[in-house]
Order: structure tokens, then C-alpha cells, then sequence
């Protein structure tokens, strides 16, 4: 019977899909959960208790705002977005991704980005079959300009991805090149700013300068991550194309009313950010000098390091064993090697997680 559907199955669906693996979340339960670059605090119960209060006020028999209006306005006034650049909202920064990739002509679809980098960007080329190049970092993870010129130059690609400050490196790239690549392609350059709180500098200013730059921001990283709202910014001409790939309805009454009621209390998640980037740096001293550990300079609310003996497979499923979810890079790309990626937690959770990774790095 199952044989009999999946011989159905594979003649409607496309090749691409079938031979694809779906995307892996590891089961987080019961874990201290240090691997999706999440914000660790929760809301105090004042605020809880407000914001359910204004969760009543929703009428779920009617269509949201289908252009988030309200939303989008609170959100430019909050964050002091320019009033002259156009947003359109996203299901997280993901379906943004997606939306820009599904508007690409068939004829020039080449899309471009450093790696190792964010990895929806190859997934989500891969699935809509488009041209995906990778270009490879240097080994310090910075970017290795002359072969995106000369990839720009061969490839000619229709989009070009960079994650500022990047993931799973966490550095950001010199604004140079940046300027340099925009300057050489022809295509549309997207600088993804997923972890602008934690970096605190932005290319915003790039939008009024350069008519082929859009630029991504996401609430998740600062402390949203299930509410799923991401913002893409550029000109109205680039904006409007795309805004009608969008569904119309993409951004729930709830999500809408959760997102206004929290930007009304944007200070708290600007003081847990602070937080965070702090302990970043003690988390940073401490990891640099377990023996033989590797660590990378970081501007996001991550930190990429690379592990000696036993390697990073068995260090991943020790930690494991000891109830610690990180990210194991091992294996996604050749520069990764023995790589690990810790986000940054509360300072009792990064105690725990460094001592017992010393255990596991000293006893092998
Ligand atoms: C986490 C991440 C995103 C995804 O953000 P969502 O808004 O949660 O979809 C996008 N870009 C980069 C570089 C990321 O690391």
C-alpha cells in the first residue's frame, strides 16, 4: 500500500524535493539549550500578564491587516527606520529568503554567497532549483574578496547573499569588500543584519546609496524567535515587485499584536541583548583558554570554535549525554572542521556548558 502512494508520489513531485532531506531540528526537550542562537530570558509576569490582556483584543473571525500597517509604522518609529525605505514583512526573515529567491528570472538565476555561511539561503535555492554558488572563505573566515570578484565576474549571479555579521562564523566582513562586490555585480546584493543587536552597526545607510543593495533584519535573534517576524528594506521599486509574492495574509492578528505590544517595550529586549553581548565576552575568555580550543571572534550572540581530540562528532555527543544541545558544524564544510557553535546563554548555563566541556576535552 505505502509502495503503491509513493509510486503516485514520485510522479507529481519533483525530483528535487524527493531527493532532498528535510531540514533537521534536534529535539530540544529537557536540554540546556545552547544551539539556535536564541535569547535566553523570558518576559517578567507584568508584562506577560499585559500582553495577554492585549492578545483579548483580537477579533480571530477576521483577516489580519493584511498589509501589517500598523504594525510596520510602530516598527519604523521603534527602530528609527528611514520613512523614505520600503518594508514588507516576513513569516521570519526565512520566508523573506524565500520571497526573493521565488522572483528571480528564469534566465538569470544565479545566486551567490560566501561560505560557510546561513544555510537557508543554498537550501531554499536548491529546492526552487536555482544556479547555488558557494564561494569559500578564507581559513580565518574572513572574505576572500578576489575570488568573489572573480566569481561575480564569471558567474554573472542575479543575487548575491551576506550575512553581516555572519553564521556560523560570527564576524563580520570588512564594509570594503562589501562595497567593492556591490560595485561589481550587476545582480542584487542582500545584506542580511539577522544579528544587528548583537553587532550594533548596520549598512542601512547603503539602501539611499546604492540602487542593487535590500537588507534584512528578524525580531528572532533579539528574543522573538517564535513569534517569526522579519523585515526586508530597500527601494519601493525592488520592494513592490516583491511584495506581491508575499501572501496576502502572511502575518497573523496574533503575531501582529504580539510584535506592536513588545516594541512598546523594546528597552527590555535592548537591556537582555546588552546582557547578552556581555557575557559573549566572558563567555569568549573562558572558552579560549580550554586546552587546545580554538575560538573565533564574535559580533552575534554566538561563538564558533573548533575542538581538539576526541574531534567535534564525539565532544557533540558527550555534551549531549551531559544534557547540553549545541550546533556540531562538523561535516557541513570543509573549512568547519572539528567546529562547534555555542550560543550564548545565561551566565549559569555558560558555566555549565564550559566546565563540562573541560571534562570532556581533558579526560580524552
Ligand atoms: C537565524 C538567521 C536567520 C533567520 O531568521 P528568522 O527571522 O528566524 O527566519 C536569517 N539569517 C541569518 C544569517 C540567521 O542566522
Amino acid at each position: 500500500m505505502v509502495s503503491m502512494i509513493y509510486d503516485c508520489v514520485k510522479k507529481i513531485i519533483k525530483p528535487t524535493i524527493l531527493a532532498a532531506k528535510s531540514y533537521h531540528i534536534a529535539d530540544a526537550s529537557g536540554f540546556v539549550k545552547l544551539d539556535a542562537m536564541e535569547n535566553p530570558y523570558v518576559w517578567p509576569e507584568k508584562i506577560k500578564d499585559e500582553w495577554s490582556r492585549c492578545l483579548l483584543q483580537a477579533d480571530l473571525n477576521r483577516y489580519p491587516d493584511a498589509k501589517s500597517y500598523e504594525l510596520r509604522r510602530e516598527l519604523t518609529q521603534a527602530f528609527n527606520f528611514s520613512e523614505n525605505t520600503s518594508m514588507i514583512l516576513g513569516n521570519g526573515s526565512d520566508e523573506l529568503i524565500q520571497i526573493i529567491l521565488m522572483a528571480l528570472n528564469k534566465n538569470n538565476n544565479v545566486v551567490m554567497v560566501p561560505e560557510p555561511s546561513f544555510v537557508m539561503y543554498r537550501l531554499l535555492s536548491s529546492m526552487m532549483e536555482l544556479e547555488f554558488v558557494g564561494v569559500p572563505l578564507n581559513k580565518d573566515f574572513s572574505l576572500d574578496l578576489s575570488a568573489m570578484l572573480e566569481s561575480i565576474e564569471k558567474k554573472k549571479p542575479a543575487v548575491i547573499f551576506i550575512a553581516w555579521p555572519n553564521n556560523p562564523t560570527g564576524n563580520s566582513f570588512l564594509e570594503e569588500s562589501l562595497i567593492e562586490i556591490i560595485n561589481a555585480t550587476t545582480g542584487l546584493v542582500v545584506i542580511d543584519e539577522a544579528y544587528h543587536s548583537f553587532a550594533q552597526k548596520s549598512m542601512m545607510s547603503y539602501l539611499h546609496k546604492y540602487p542593487n543593495v535590500l537588507l534584512m533584519r528578524t525580531l528572532s535573534k533579539l528574543g522573538l524567535a517564535g513569534l517569526r517576524l522579519g523585515m526586508l528594506f530597500g527601494a519601493s521599486e525592488w520592494i513592490s515587485e516583491l511584495d506581491k509574492l508575499r501572501l496576502p495574509y502572511n502575518i497573523g492578528t496574533l503575531n501582529q499584536i504580539s510584535a506592536s505590544f513588545i516594541i512598546k517595550n523594546i528597552g527590555l529586549l535592548e537591556q537582555q541583548a546588552a546582557c547578552i553581548r556581555h557575557d559573549r565576552e566572558v563567555l569568549f575568555n573562558n572558552l579560549s583558554e580550554v586546552v587546545g580550543v580554538e575560538t573565533w571572534r564574535s559580533e552575534a550572540n554566538f561563538i564558533l570554535f573548533r575542538v581538539p581530540n576526541p574531534g567535534a562528532d564525539k565532544v557533540y555527543k558527550e555534551l549531549i549525554k551531559k544534557n547540553i544541545l549545541i550546533k556540531n558544524l562538523q561535516g557541513s564544510h570543509p573549512l568547519l572542521e572539528n567546529c562547534l557553535r555555542v550560543t550564548v546563554g545565561t551566565p549559569e548555563e555558560n558555566k555549565l556548558f564550559l566546565s563540562r566541556l573541560r571534562n570532556i576535552v581533558i579526560a580524552s
